[in-house]
């Protein structure tokens, strides 16, 4: 809503706040700040700068600057968190968005810092950001020190909190029993889809150093309908399910390895079994949506595609697409059947 806002014609000077936006964002959700106050609102700055060890002016000039960006809210000097704060950028929040926050922080935000790098080279910036070359994202970079790991799995985790319900209830999937959610992660997609469909029972796979984290996010395993298995999508067996889920995968990669992973699919697939596809699809005149073409110029090995380019890429191993949604909650999904 504060980026609708910002972005509204009629403030075209406030562009050139942005980077100076997303540090504020950035830094008092770094500093617990909205954690604080969730806990005890109404603190005036130098009780805020006591309880954080920074200095009085700085917390002060932080705090205002949240106050001026509808972040929180002020009475006398004193601070609160607004609505939206507490939706989404307190960390306990079940909508919390404060890992996806701090991903975007340490990770995409070094990245975007050499963006100009990027569009004379069509790569990825991974070495000039973080010292390192990364050919496969995951097991080379995210996935090689555990602090890294665990921040990229909460910000997966907070998205998938976010859009999830919206996917799992894209369609009707009274028909299958048992779903195998591809690159699942943290699980917290998979628990949204046995929710939503009671008669479900899901298998999450992912690679080994994911799978051994799951206790983490799911300490009590509140649904015995949810399990998971480890393992390489593109090159080890995949569980047998009568539905494939793949969210927020094809995008990482072209199309080459795409239609390795499809053909496998395909290969564990009967007639009538179903692919759930979720990504952001780009318009066909590919004019939008901006968080798909911005996502883009990360350079990732992958690529954005519309609806009608991904119908193509699992036509190709035997899918129809039966139905394409547009969800108004960041992803879009479609569900295909194979022939
Ligand atoms: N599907 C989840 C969601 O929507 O929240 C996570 C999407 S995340 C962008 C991509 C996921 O694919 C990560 O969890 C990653 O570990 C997994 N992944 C990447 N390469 C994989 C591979 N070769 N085999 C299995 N999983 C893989």
């Amino acid at each position: 809503a504060t980026l609708q806002q910002m972005t509204s014609p009629g403030q075209p000077s406030i562009h050139s706040a942005f980077p100076k936006y997303f540090q504020a964002l950035f830094t008092a959700s770094k500093l617990h700040v909205f954690d604080l106050l969730q806990s005890r609102p109404g603190l005036d700055a130098a009780q805020v700068a006591q309880e954080l060890k920074a200095s009085v002016k700085g917390t002060e000039c932080l705090l205002e600057a949240c106050v001026s960006l509808g972040l929180l809210k002020s009475k006398g000097r004193k601070y609160e968190n607004t609505a939206l704060a507490t939706r989404f950028l307190w960390s306990e929040s079940p909508f919390s968005l404060h890992g996806y926050i701090q991903h975007c922080d340490s990770t995409v935000w070094p990245l975007f810092s050499h963006l100009e790098s990027a569009v004379w080279e069509g790569t990825n910036q991974h070495e000039k950001a973080f010292g390192k070359k990364s050919k496969d994202i995951f097991q080379d970079s995210y996935y090689n020190s555990q602090e890294v790991k665990l921040r990229f799995m909460n910000a997966m985790h907070s998205i998938a909190k976010v859009t999830g319900a919206a996917v799992a209830k894209a369609f009707d999937l009274s028909s299958y029993k048992t779903a195998c959610d591809l690159g699942g992660c943290t699980g917290a997609m998979a628990y949204e889809f046995a929710k939503a469909h009671p008669g479900l029972s899901v298998t999450v796979f992912d690679l080994p150093a994911v799978v051994e984290m799951s206790d983490h996010f799911h300490p009590l395993h509140t649904n015995s309908r949810v399990s998971f298995v480890a393992g390489d999508f593109f090159k080890d067996d995949l569980p047998k399910a009568d539905l494939y889920i793949l969210a927020r995968i094809l995008h990482d990669w072209p199309d080459e390895k795409v239609h390795v992973l499809l053909r496998k699919i395909a290969d564990a697939c009967a007639p009538g079994c179903g692919l759930l596809l979720s990504e952001i699809f780009l318009d066909e005149d590919r004019r939008g949506p901006s968080r798909g073409l911005l996502q883009a110029l990360s350079m990732s090995e992958g690529k954005q595609r519309s609806s009608t380019e991904y119908s193509l890429l699992l036509k190709s191993h035997g899918f129809v697409t039966a139905h394409v949604r547009h969800t108004d909650n960041l992803l879009d999904a479609m569900l295909c059947i194979k022939v």
